[in-house]
């Protein structure tokens, strides 16, 4: 283990860890589900599109939705079977909305094509490690859900020194990485190794959580070449990528930065070994671990296909009534209740929490201004004066005192003697305030293009009649790019004239 000198973050705070419940048991396999729904967006960015339609069979790791853009991202057939519907269904969301979906009955064959082995991982180019990363679907698995090829392609843009594997499960009740490290220590490992070439990195760090002895002992087991295994302390929240930054190099990054703005890249442990099935085995990304813990007689951790319901899931592990459950995607501090149990397992969901109603809910009462909020802030905000701001709908006030920078950690929340819900007023206007951007931006394209149409007439208007004009005749327009929209546009109408007349 490194002898690297550690750091501390501001705020945080001691959880009781609740995690000796899963941490030392294997993890299961579970039956093929019946019914497979995979939503289009599973990630930060554009939702993909789909390249299959309903009646279409498919094998598994078959693409089933293309990536839309450069942080757009594909999606696999977890198993064999066919496709019987592209529709809405219900998802993981605190809005609990429904979203677009593609739904896969399975045939239970599990039938899959021959992968993609690469020849020699020693001598492969960063540019292929980043292309098989993308043609693999990942992303971020610790919860972020941030396109891991993005994450690598930035990495060999910029100067990295410093690529830190983020072992580190901070949230209560959560163990898929703990075991992921058990069971698969070899690949973390490799994993690590890989992603350092590839973005040319001096140090490799793994890091993991003190509590996490058997992880640690595993990893040491598989005999790590140049790269750091570091235990920290298990304090929340340790494993925000800011946070376990400023503990492993002592460095901060600045609000509004990233972490590669000061030459770090952190990865999640689980994404790390998703990375090395794909660039090593051509494996997309269809399945992943998840911990089943909380008020359960028998938690434990599973790999799960991606689009399992819920409900599935539960049923698993013997659990049939929840009538007095609250239902979570995530940790007890910065988990999503799961509001329709239809809704099925993501890329990013990490845990399936099944709390007891009455313990996880207290009545809310006034702020008391007692401050003791303030200091457990990791970020260093002020979370009453971003109560009072995010209560009264204050948006300016809201980003004076950079609700942007709040990470949601819910150490505020956590000590507040009034039990303010207060993440969830942050949350709230957060994404209030980027519906509001969204909204503005559709706004200004619309008037900009309104204003483009009306010129676009004027200038017509000025120079005859719009309706079977040839090209030759938009010749005296003052400027080349207004030539360039009516050519391009009276090209259009002239090509529409001819398919309308079969020509
Ligand atoms: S939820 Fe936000 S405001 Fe509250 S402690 Fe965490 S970072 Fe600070
Ligand atoms: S901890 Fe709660 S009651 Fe105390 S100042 Fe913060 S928000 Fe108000």
């Amino acid at each position: 283990m490194s002898a690297r000198q550690l750091h501390t973050f501001r705020g945080g705070i001691r959880l009781d860890p609740h995690k000796r419940e899963t941490q030392d048991l294997t993890s299961r396999a579970l039956p093929i589900p019946e019914k497979l729904i995979l939503p289009l967006q599973q990630h930060v960015g554009a939702a993909a599109e789909p390249c299959v339609k309903v009646g279409q069979r498919v094998l598994k790791n078959d693409v089933i939705a293309h990536a839309n853009n450069y942080v757009g991202m594909r999606l696999h057939a977890p198993s064999s079977g066919l496709i019987t519907a592209i529709d809405e269904y219900p998802v993981i969301h605190p809005s609990g909305l429904t979203a677009a979906c593609i739904e896969l009955t399975t045939d239970g064959e599990d039938l899959a094509p021959e992968l993609n082995v690469a020849d020699d991982l020693n001598t492969l180019a960063s540019q292929a490690v980043y292309q098989r990363i993308a043609e693999a679907g990942i992303v971020g698995l610790g919860g972020a859900g941030f396109p891991a090829h993005v994450k690598v392609l930035e990495g060999t843009g910029q100067t990295v020194d410093t690529l830190i594997i983020n072992g580190v499960e901070c949230e209560p009740y959560i163990t898929c990485d703990d075991r992921l490290m058990q069971e698969y220590p070899a690949e973390v490992l490799a994993g690590a190794a890989l992603l350092a070439r590839a973005i040319d990195a001096a140090t490799c760090i793994v890091a993991v959580e003190d509590d996490m002895p058997a992880a640690m002992n595993a990893l040491q087991s598989a005999r790590p070449e140049r790269i750091e295994l570091v235990s920290i302390p298990a304090i929340y929240p340790t494993g925000g990528e800011k946070q376990l930054i400023k503990v492993l190099t002592g460095r901060e990054v600045p609000s509004g930065l990233l972490p590669i703005d000061i030459g770090v890249a952190v990865l999640n442990v689980a994404t790390v070994v998703a990375v090395h099935r794909a660039v090593a085995s051509g494996q997309p990304l269809i399945e992943r671990l998840v911990t089943v813990s909380g008020d359960v007689s028998e938690p434990g951790n599973a790999k799960v296909l991606m689009g399992t319901p819920v409900n599935y899931l539960l049923e698993q592990f013997g659990i049939d009534d929840v009538s007095e459950y609250r239902i979570l995607s995530g940790g007890p501090m910065m988990g999503t209740e799961i509001l329709n149990l239809a809704a099925p397992v993501t890329k990013t969901v990490n845990c399936i929490l099944i709390l007891r109603r009455e313990l996880a809910e207290e009545p809310a009462s006034a702020c008391i201004r007692c401050g003791d909020c303030v200091p457990v802030c990791p970020v260093g905000l002020q979370p009453q004066q971003l109560y009072e701001a995010t209560r009264t709908s204050d948006i300016d006030l809201a980003q004076d005192f950079h609700l942007f920078d709040c990470i949601d950690c819910g150490c505020c929340a956590y000590v507040c003697p009034s039990q303010i819900p207060l993440v969830h007023y942050f949350r709230y206007a957060k994404s209030s305030i980027e519906a509001l951007d969204r909204d503005r931006a559709q706004a200004d394209l619309a008037r900009t293009r309104y204003e483009m149409h009306q010129r676009r007439i004027s200038m017509r208007l000025e120079s005859g009649p719009a309706v079977g004009v040839e090209l030759a005749d938009v010749s005296g327009l003052e400027t080349n790019e207004l030539q360039g929209d009516i050519r391009a546009a009276v090209a259009r109408s002239n090509q529409r004239r001819r398919d309308d007349n079969g020509i």
